[in-house]
């Protein structure tokens, strides 16, 4: 088993080898140099992509990744709410051109702008009771969509505020994401976050147990929602997928992405001996509640992103065991390769140098 933080600079990307399968998780911020850092990897075939969330540092590598046609992707493991918007889109064309004439988004309180709290109340929605995800999407409507917003945000007649515009961003990339994801072949399931901690096995065939999140078909968002949808988008940072690798003998690895495990409430989550994790939100200090909440045994946590004033905090100095990509003494930027050793069950780092973090 092998596992490297690939030195994305901005963001996270990190890649699980186990067995046959390879798994990638987030793919950094950087959309053109994805390919290559795991080319050089020899990795080729991806088993599972998983995008924890819509953020740049994890989202857009991702987008690299499949737009590249280097890397062939089984499974493409990706939040609901891209799907729920672009299925609606697909449906409803129209909600788009309709953003460029609002003033600007009417939300309710920032208390609500969890998607997850608002969707609860609302009686929605259209559900979708298709079981395939074949076709799911009618992509013809969403080439004529991506085309026309593209003439019309290049257009200088129009003047559009600067909030419009970026919902606006936001949509194109999620419809090119979903375009290009569709022809790409791989099979793309929709996970839902749910604010409490579960463990459940997505695809029979992984050992990725998510831990806050399930499967469900689309659904098509009535209009409000729809535009709820798009602006709490950028804000879910919380909602993060977690992901966690488990079979039998070998240790865990967590990959918390930029949660605070707040989904956890009082429970803890419990490693095995030597289990590997990654540091919650490139270790911010927003997140250092998580370092109480994950517990084992010579756990060895890996950070990846750049050095800012919140980050690394010191809950992640303090940290015994621990390896980063760009640590706060220098610039020197690495990969972190990590390969487990079956007989002496331990991790051994090949070519990375420990943390130094002060
Ligand atoms: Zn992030
Ligand atoms: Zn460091």
């Amino acid at each position: 088993m092998e596992f490297i933080a690939l030195d994305v600079n901005v963001g996270d990307s990190f890649v699980l080898r186990e067995g046959d399968n390879n798994f990638v998780i987030d793919g950094g911020k950087n959309k053109n140099t994805i390919a290559k850092k795991l080319l050089k990897n020899n990795i080729v075939d991806i088993d599972v992509a998983i995008c924890s969330h819509y953020d740049n540092d994890h989202l857009n590598g991702i987008i690299g990744m499949i737009n590249s046609n280097k890397i062939n992707i089984k499974e493409l493991w990706l939040p609901d709410i891209f799907g729920d918007i672009a299925f609606t889109l697909s449906r409803n064309p129209e909600f788009a051109f309709e953003l460029l004439k609002r003033d600007r988004l009417s939300i309710q309180s920032e208390k609500e702008l969890t998607l997850e709290n608002y969707l609860e109340n609302q009686e929605t929605i259209e559900q979708n009771d298709m079981n395939g995800q074949v076709n799911i999407f009618d992509i013809s409507v969403l080439e004529y969509l991506w085309d026309k917003l593209n003439r019309l945000s290049s257009c200088p007649l129009f003047e559009f505020n600067a909030d419009n515009i970026k919902y606006i961003v936001n949509i194109q990339k999620i419809i090119s994401l979903v375009i290009h994801a569709t022809y790409s072949g791989s099979h793309i399931r929709w996970l839902k976050y749910k604010g409490t901690l579960t463990k459940k096995r997505i695809s029979r065939y992984y050992d990725l147990f998510a831990l806050n999140s399930y499967e469900k078909n689309l659904q098509v968002y009535v209009k409000d929602i729809f535009y709820h949808a798009l602006y709490v988008l950028s804000k879910i940072n919380k909602e993060s997928l977690v992901f966690q690798f488990e079979k039998t003998g070998l240790p865990n690895v967590l990959f918390t992405a930029d949660s605070d495990l707040g989904f956890c409430g009082k429970q803890y989550i419990q490693l095995n001996n030597n289990s590997v994790v990654t540091a919650p939100h490139h270790g911010s200090s927003a997140n250092s509640c998580v370092y109480q909440i994950v517990q084992g045994n010579n756990l060895i946590y890996v950070r990846s992103d750049q050095v800012t004033n919140k980050r690394p905090c010191k809950e992640y100095i303090s940290l015994p065991v621990k390896y980063c990509t760009v640590c706060n003494t220098d610039n020197h930027k690495q990969q972190v390769t990590l390969e487990y050793d079956q007989n002496k069950q331990l991790w051994v780092s090949v070519n990375t140098t420990y943390c130094s973090c002060q």
